[in-house]
């Protein structure tokens, strides 16, 4: 009879702390968040209930996901059966080059989500034009965005004024930016990071410019809101797009 006593209170404690465990589990359950919804491409219909400003809030959200290293779920061999017989992307993008700026990844975009079109010092020419007339007009794109970077290659090398073969012309278009940044900004050569980085965003600008001017089919869509032209700057030390306010 004596012994039974501490066996009793040793079943207790152990009642007692499964109980607490338990408790806490629970508590802990319910602080977490819900496991991370499917993304799919998008269809027609969700492409054509898209505004312009909602795409934009996609590619936001789509950034500040990447910046948290918490990028949505995705499929990309059901995404790729998905679009194989068409695509419905809500936005184009025109940004550099870089390897240190794959936009699809840095905007946390995945298959038929955008069209891209990238080169160095994301400059503008008449087929990457026509290829933002196709996205938009052809086939329902929202939004046009241009998206420069900070310590831009491309941009160093239009200020310091190298001539390399081909690459010589395609720096030329950047040129015009340097004229954009204040004359008090010195010295405007590309070990002044400032600099480089002021002519990268004048840039960018003078590209939104360029599209408006140059081709009246966007006109007259950005005229009747059809489409929004944003531009915006890529932070390569910390992940994050800058886009303008309008
Ligand atoms: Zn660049």
């Amino acid at each position: 009879m004596k012994r039974k006593k501490p066996l009793n209170r040793f079943r207790l404690v152990a009642l007692l702390l499964i109980a607490t465990l338990f408790l806490a589990a629970e508590r802990q359950s319910v602080g977490r968040p819900p496991p991370a919804t499917l993304a799919t491409p998008p269809t027609k219909d969700v492409q054509s209930a898209m505004t312009p400003d909602a795409a934009l809030a996609e590619l936001k959200a789509g950034n500040a996901r990447f910046v948290a290293g918490k990028p949505i779920r995705r499929n990309p061999p059901a995404d790729v059966k998905a679009t194989a017989s068409g695509q419905y992307p809500y936005a184009v993008v025109l940004s550099c080059l870089d390897s240190r700026q794959p936009i699809e990844m840095v905007l946390d975009q995945g298959i038929g989500d955008i069209f891209s079109a990238r080169v160095a010092g994301n400059v503008l020419n008449d087929d990457i034009l026509g290829s933002m007339e196709f996205a938009c007009k052809a086939s329902g794109a929202k939004l046009i965005a241009v998206i420069g970077h900070s310590n831009c290659g491309a941009i160093k090398g239009a200020v310091d004024d190298v001539q390399l073969g081909n690459l010589t012309g395609l720096l030329t278009k950047i040129k015009p930016a340097m004229d954009a940044v204040p004359a008090g900004i010195s010295p405007r050569t590309s070990k002044n990071a400032t600099f480089v980085d002021q002519v990268a965003e004048a840039n960018v600008h003078l590209v939104m410019q360029q599209i408006r001017e140059r081709s009246p089919i966007l006109r007259e869509m950005l005229d009747q809101h059809k489409i929004a032209l944003v531009g915006g700057m890529y932070d390569l030390s910390t992940g994050q797009v800058h886009f303008f306010e309008k």
